[in-house]
């Protein structure tokens, strides 16, 4: 396996950041650029639409400037589907996912697993686990070099609480987890130093030191409503700075990408109090 080896920890907006004059790729990796930031997630989540063109300037860019791309795989996948056209497409779009972001020299590629429906916690995950057994199968055989990685939900109705998630990767090459804060603030009420330690520790027990050092991660507010909306963090009662320094304090590294609203403001300001620890 030949992935990115990040050396620290780099940070990123999820998309374009929105000062930048045009919503594409390329003028987003610019504008990454512009702003002293060095990470961007490249947003599929509506459908992988990155010609291989855009991808292999994206590629080159990233690598002049040093900013790490990662890809947030379509909302539509569902891992746990029992309809078999349905199974096939999401692994399918998380194949393209990967595909296009691998053309654009990126990182790791993250994953909302699925939804229980009907079936039983055992039954999702028996399922799921197959799901990314193949995907790990499929990315050594199309020798797409990047992590793929099933995201910690929000929702008890979503697959893919810390545990699952970590039982997912758990002997799989290409898979490791990602480790979505806001989404456990919500599920777990996870939010202070002590929950945040207890994950890392738990990934840890689970993956081994590696995957400590090979991290990506979400963090936002998020408000506690029904649908967990994402807030900016000072908007809500995310303790972002006890995540930091449990970062810190871990030594992790890898790419934390920043999925508030305002997408840039905060991530300089993650970022900032990050380096001033
Ligand atoms: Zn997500």
């Amino acid at each position: 396996m030949h992935m990115i080896k990040p050396d620290k920890l780099y940070f990123g907006p999820a998309g374009v950041p929105h000062k930048a004059k045009k919503k594409d790729t390329l003028t987003g990796i610019e504008t990454i650029k512009e702003l002293g930031l060095n990470a961007m997630e490249l947003e599929f989540v509506y459908g992988v639409k990155l010609n291989e063109e855009v991808a292999s300037k994206a590629k080159d860019l990233a690598n002049q400037y040093k900013i790490i791309l990662t890809a947030h795989a379509p909302y539509y996948v569902n891992l746990n589907s029992n309809e078999e056209s349905k199974f096939k497409n999401s692994i399918r779009m998380v194949m393209e996912s990967a595909k296009a972001l691998y053309l654009s020299g990126g990182y790791s590629v993250c994953v909302h697993p699925g939804w229980y429906q009907k079936s039983s916690k055992e039954e999702a995950f028996e399922r799921v686990k197959n799901a990314f057994k193949t995907i790990s199968r499929m990315i050594k055989e199309e020798g797409y070099e990047v992590w793929v990685r099933p995201e910690t939900m929000e929702g008890k109705a979503k697959f893919g609480d810390l545990d699952e998630v970590l039982a997912v990767c758990e002997g799989l090459d290409y898979i490791l987890p990602c480790i979505d804060f806001a989404h456990l603030r919500f599920r777990n009420g996870w939010n202070d130093s002590e929950s945040f330690k207890e994950i890392l520790n738990r990934v840890e027990d689970s993956l081994g030191k590696e995957a400590l050092r090979n991290m990506h991660i979400h963090i936002s507010g998020i408000k506690m409503d029904k649908a967990g909306t994402h807030l900016n963090l000072e908007e809500s009662d995310m303790k972002w700075r006890e995540v930091l320094e449990v970062l810190k304090e871990y030594r992790t590294l890898g790419v934390l990408i920043c999925e508030s609203p305002n997408l840039e403001e905060d991530t300089l300001m993650l970022k900032k109090y990050y380096e001033e620890l």
